[in-house]
């Protein structure tokens, strides 16, 4: 994976946030959730991926939280939704542990 941080090529700035998704499905463990890597630095092991589209590139993005709130300038919409589908996953698994 490269890191479009550092080389050209790939706008840093002026992307939109489309989406965050949660990709662990309900009940599902650890090691089944199939973790993406972010694909603006490349970093592993992503479960909150957020989506991020530009003007002037095709292809939508699926990065990490972190690129996310740098390639959008938004420091606060990428964390708050994703801490939305966490609170969301966790209600519903202890809601799952009680039955
Ligand atoms: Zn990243």
């Amino acid at each position: 994976m490269p890191n479009y941080w550092k080389i050209p090529g790939v706008p840093h700035k002026g992307w939109s946030l489309d989406d965050v998704i949660d990709i662990r499905e309900d009940g599902q463990a650890k090691w089944e959730t199939p973790y993406e890597s972010c694909m603006m630095c490349g970093n592993e092991k992503i479960r909150f991926v957020h989506i991020v589209s530009h003007p002037e590139v095709d292809e939508d993005f699926r990065v990490g939280c972190v690129c996310a709130e740098k390639m959008t300038g938004d420091y606060i919409n990428p964390e708050r939704r994703e801490k939305d589908l966490r609170n969301r996953a966790s209600r519903r698994s202890n809601w799952m542990g009680k039955q």
